[in-house]
């Protein structure tokens, strides 16, 4: 569990970098979305406290060890998710609703299923962890900062994309997804 969250923390620290040399040229926002990056990031110290000590082992989920290993499975697959849309939004990624000069509407990898591919992701990821790590004070401390802030956050991010990209985002959003695939386009 340890390595497949340092996996998520290594790849957002390396697609930060590649941002910062683009200028800002719209934010929306921006405290309220600083607000539940923090609050996400705090979420994940229960994470470390459990994986490093015993104080909440007492917090236990009934789950039987095969259940367990499938939430392994599930961490997994949406670090796939995650290292795959990173790679997909390159420099276009930003932790804050914003769009900087040079920003393109990406449509390929995980992106021409789905508009939300990452926080699909970290979704999963969130499902993934509360199996494996079998401890409700682990689950809520990561999943509720991350359902409020994505559920106030997809509208107010496509409004500006359509600001931004006009009839290319909306012809986008009726070919795909929010968080899973349409079945019929
Ligand atoms: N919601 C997306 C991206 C999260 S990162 C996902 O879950 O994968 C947030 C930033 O990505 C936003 O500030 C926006 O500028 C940018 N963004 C979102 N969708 C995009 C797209 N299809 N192409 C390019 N940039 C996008």
């Amino acid at each position: 569990m340890t390595i497949l969250l340092l996996v998520d923390v290594s790849v957002r620290l390396y697609y930060q970098k590649g941002r910062r040399k683009f200028e800002r040229v719209a934010v929306k926002h921006e405290k309220r979305e600083k607000f539940f990056y923090y609050l996400v990031g705090m979420g994940i110290i229960p994470i470390f406290y459990y994986l490093l000590t015993s104080r909440i082992d007492t917090f236990r989920l009934p789950f039987p060890t095969r259940v367990r290993w499938l939430g392994a499975g599930i961490v997994f697959t949406g670090d796939f998710l995650f290292i795959w849309s990173h790679r997909a939004l390159g420099s276009n990624w930003s932790p804050i609703l914003e769009i900087r000069k040079e920003h393109t509407l990406v449509t390929n990898g995980p992106y021409k299923f789905i508009r939300h591919p990452m926080y699909a992701a970290i979704f999963i990821v969130g499902i993934g962890i509360t199996l494996l790590s079998s401890n409700w004070i682990v689950a809520l401390s990561y999943m509720l900062p991350v359902i409020c802030m994505y559920l106030v956050r997809i509208c107010d991010e496509e409004r500006m994309m359509i600001e931004q990209f006009g009839n290319d985002y909306r012809k986008y959003i009726r070919s795909t997804g929010s968080l899973v695939p349409k079945l019929r386009a």
